[in-house]
């Protein structure tokens, strides 16, 4: 199936899926966000990388800042925060640019690499992404942690790309019902900025527009 841009969601919300599938269905179904640390320093960082849009060329490297991306396929649109196309001669031609190249998507990440694969998840379907906009194969991309300052090589397995393309689908799927999954408390919990409002704690399914009206109420 093949999504129309109207109804594309954000690439991004991947990483919030593979977190909880609570968190992002009141991020990008309910428009709920509580700003923390955690958020404001991410978004900064991401900020800086978008902010630059640039093309730079480096020897038989050419880096593009904050290039836009979408996949039909996958419903979903986004930025790149960097494209790197390496030149290469199975690389793809690029518009102003003689040679061919062969791009790599490289995103960057406050802190350490991550318990789950929810940055490896959204980087695939970056690449997933930038595969049908250049027609090309890409196997592999790069992750940078601004904690270690270090990159993290992640191949773009088989695996990788059905968890991507099964996350996809049932994000339409929530989106298309409107359906904010119940509360589901676990070690992750402690580190999500959405933890007050999703209120864990009480253990039981409270759809979050209810609480807050129930509260606005209780304050009138
Ligand atoms: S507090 Fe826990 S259950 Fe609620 S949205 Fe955050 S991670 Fe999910």
């Amino acid at each position: 199936m093949m999504y129309a841009e109207e109804d594309y969601l954000m690439l991004s919300g991947i990483q919030h899926f593979a977190f909880c599938r609570r968190q992002w269905a009141m991020i990008h179904i309910e428009q709920q966000w509580a700003e923390n640390y955690r958020t404001t320093a991410g978004e900064l960082m991401h900020k800086k990388a978008h902010e630059e849009n640039s093309f730079e060329k480096r020897g038989s490297l050419l880096i593009v800042r904050g290039l836009r991306i979408s996949s039909p396929e996958l419903g979903l649109s986004g930025q790149c925060d960097v494209v790197e196309f390496h030149e290469d001669e199975k690389g793809v031609e690029l518009f102003g640019y003689d040679s061919t190249w062969k791009p790599v998507p490289v995103e960057y990440k406050r802190g350490m690499p991550k318990e789950n694969n929810a940055d490896e998840l959204q980087l695939c379907a970056q690449a997933i992404c930038l595969e049908g906009m250049f027609q090309t194969d890409i196997t592999e991309g790069y992750l940078y942690y601004g904690e270690n300052r270090r990159r993290s090589h992640v191949e773009f397995t088989d695996g990788l790309r059905a968890e991507v393309r099964k996350m996809a689908k049932e994000m339409h799927d929530l989106f298309r019902r409107g359906y904010t999954p119940n509360v589901k408390p676990g070690k992750q919990c402690k580190a999500c900025s959405l933890e007050s409002l999703c209120i864990p704690k009480l253990q039981k399914a409270v759809k979050v527009r209810e609480y807050m009206e129930r509260h606005i109420k209780m304050e009138d």
